[in-house]
């Protein structure tokens, strides 16, 4: 696929698979691989294997496996264009001229960063209001009320959309079309679309950034009792909500090292949760996780603690997250702050992440993030405020809990939940328990769907051995494919057609890469030869090769032998026989010799 010489084999030259793969999947050092979760297949062990020598990655589990092009085009479903030029971006190379590129391509680019580059005007403009203006003074003591010093509106770019109606309008009137401001979300058109005026006004602004840090667009709380309280930047070319988590360009390197989120709703809780020192927060920026956040989490850790808000809204949304957060196969855990300040009269507030740090303290924040427990515990909390002293309210406890219940891969560990569920809630152990297998019966067939795992191991130790040199012993492939070759030895075996594209590629006069030899078989072959390739050994030497061939002559001379004694068997004429009976004899010498 990529031609020597080309941009695309440049590239390739240069990447970095581990680097590259490093992105979307955690990987950690194994022998002279890097293993990791799977990102094609749902799995709890890594069978998903990179080889920084080889530039190859390779799952022992579905059988995927390529060169650093083909598992970008599988994660990003996209054409090999499109994942060289991601890999190109990933890796600091620069890219052709954009001549090379398609005309709606380059328009849409271009489109593109001047978005950005009018989002990055915005959030200058914003600071600047908030900072020198008479209205940005009101903001100011409005964010220090919530205990928002200077250092944090600088840290986290605050700035402030002034009441005026069309000041933003006016600064960026000059510079662009009115399609574009109007395509930015930053500027609306009113409804009889004549007039255009500032999207934003009289709010707190927070620049959301994507996740390399670019802002992409504002979320903005109203300043006083304007009604929506929240108002964010609509879909544009640059911004999907769904596809954007607040505060990710900053967290992306402590979500690696401590390998675990915390997940909260809005960016005033994610920038109080960071404040407390706890750099590996999100937030979702929405009522509910949309998986496409999800999978961008998953690229980062799989581990989540997920701390809504306490309000019915935030609560459904928290269960629509963990739902879908199983479905991705994290490790959920949930943190139900308590609520604050039981006054004598009874009347305590709901604590949401922001408030509670504000009122109790950043280490009372951390105490109660290690704290939190499991999502089945959470669950099972929420199930028991529910009625369970009628059967019907406890069948509605057991319906609330059982859909996740369900999504425990375990088998123990589920049969754990249902002792502990029947215990707290009171159900009768047998009932549940037959509830239960029949989930257990529906998650199988979810099992089926899965691609089928590899059978033992294809080809004897002999066979694979000399496949593995065959693809990497610079200084005698040639003269080992020429040997196989001469004497059909890899005829008949499990692996011929493995052999046969090596015995090709050996005697070409280019060299070949495992993918491009890879592309000449059959996938089951393919995934046999990667699977070799993944295999730790030493390198091989001319001895050990010709002990394989010898093996292999054996077999042949084995395999000969078979057929003649067939042959014989079935009673030929007398010539035909005489002949048989002689090779026979030479075959046992050749046996005997060997
Ligand atoms: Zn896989």
């Amino acid at each position: 696929m990529a031609e020597a010489g080309s941009f695309a084999d440049r590239v390739k030259q240069q990447a970095d698979i581990v680097r590259v793969v490093g992105e979307y999947v955690r990987l950690k050092k194994s022998g002279q691989n890097y293993t990791g979760l799977c990102p094609f297949h749902g799995e709890k062990t890594p069978s998903f294997a990179v080889h920084p020598v080889k530039q190859i990655f390779h799952c022992f589990g579905c059988g995927k496996g390529g060169d650093v092009f083909s598992f970008v085009m599988e994660m990003e479903k996209c054409q090999f264009p499109e994942a060289v030029r991601i890999v190109a971006e990933k890796c600091g190379i620069a890219l052709p001229k954009p001549k090379e590129r398609s005309p709606e391509e380059r328009k849409e680019n271009q489109q593109r960063a001047v978005l950005i580059e009018m989002h990055r005007e915005a959030q200058t403009f914003f600071v600047k209001q908030l900072e020198t203006t008479g209205e940005g003074r009101a903001a100011r003591a409005y964010l220090e009320d919530r205990g928002l010093d200077k250092e944090v509106i600088t840290r986290f770019g605050i700035g402030y959309a002034p009441s005026g109606g069309d000041v933003l309008l006016r600064q960026l009137k000059g510079k662009y079309a009115e399609k574009l401001l109007v395509e930015s979300g930053l500027v609306s058109r009113d409804q009889n679309g004549a007039r255009l005026f500032d999207r934003f006004r009289r709010r707190i602004t927070f620049p959301i950034a994507n996740e390399s840090g670019k802002i992409v667009a504002f979320g903005c709380r109203a300043l006083g009792d304007d009604q929506p309280k929240y108002l964010n930047s609509p879909e544009t070319p640059i911004y999907s909500k769904s596809n954007v988590l607040y505060h990710l360009d900053r967290a992306k390197d402590a979500l690696r090292r401590q390998d675990f989120a915390v997940l909260v709703e809005g960016y005033m809780d994610a920038i109080a949760v960071a404040r407390a020192g706890i750099s590996n927060v999100v937030a979702s920026c929405g009522t509910s996780l949309a998986e496409p956040q999800i999978k961008l989490l998953g690229r980062f850790t799989k581990r989540v603690i997920v701390n809504y808000d306490p309000d019915s809204a935030g609560l459904a949304a928290a269960e629509r997250s963990i739902s879908l957060l199983l479905e991705q196969d994290f490790e959920v855990k949930v943190l139900a702050l308590p609520a604050i300040g039981d006054s004598p009269t009874g009347a305590s507030k709901k604590a949401d992440p922001d408030l509670f740090i504000r009122e109790k303290g950043a280490e009372a924040y951390v105490k109660a993030l290690k704290e939190s427990p499991p999502y089945v515990d959470y669950l099972i909390a929420r199930a028991r405020q529910m009625d369970l002293t009628t059967g019907e309210g406890k069948l509605r406890a057991l319906n609330y809990l059982m859909p996740y219940v369900q999504k425990i891969p375990n088998g123990l560990l589920r049969s754990e939940w249902a002792t502990r569920i029947s215990q707290q809630l009171r159900i009768d152990e047998p009932v549940l328990r037959a509830a239960l297998s029949k989930a257990a019966v529906e998650r199988r067939s979810e099992v089926k769907t899965r691609p089928e795992l590899v059978a033992g191991k294809a080809g004897k130790p002999a066979e694979r051995r000399l496949i593995r040199m065959l693809a990497e012993a610079e200084d005698f492939k040639r003269e080992l494919a020429q040997q196989l070759k001469q004497g059909r030895l890899y005829q008949g075996l499990e692996t011929e057609k493995i052999f046969a594209a090596l015995i090709v590629a050996g005697l070409a006069d280019e060299p070949m890469p495992a993918t491009e030899i890879g592309a000449m078989l059959e996938e089951r072959d393919r995934r046999v030869f990667f699977e070799i390739l993944f295999e730790e050994t030493n390198e091989g030497t001319w001895e050990e090769a010709e002990s394989c061939i010898e093996a292999l002559r054996k077999r042949q001379v084995e395999q000969e032998l078979a057929q003649v004694q067939r042959e014989i068997e079935s009673n030929p004429a007398g010539p035909a026989m005489r002949d048989l009976l002689v090779r026979k004899q030479e075959l046992l010498k050749r046996r005997a010799a060997g």
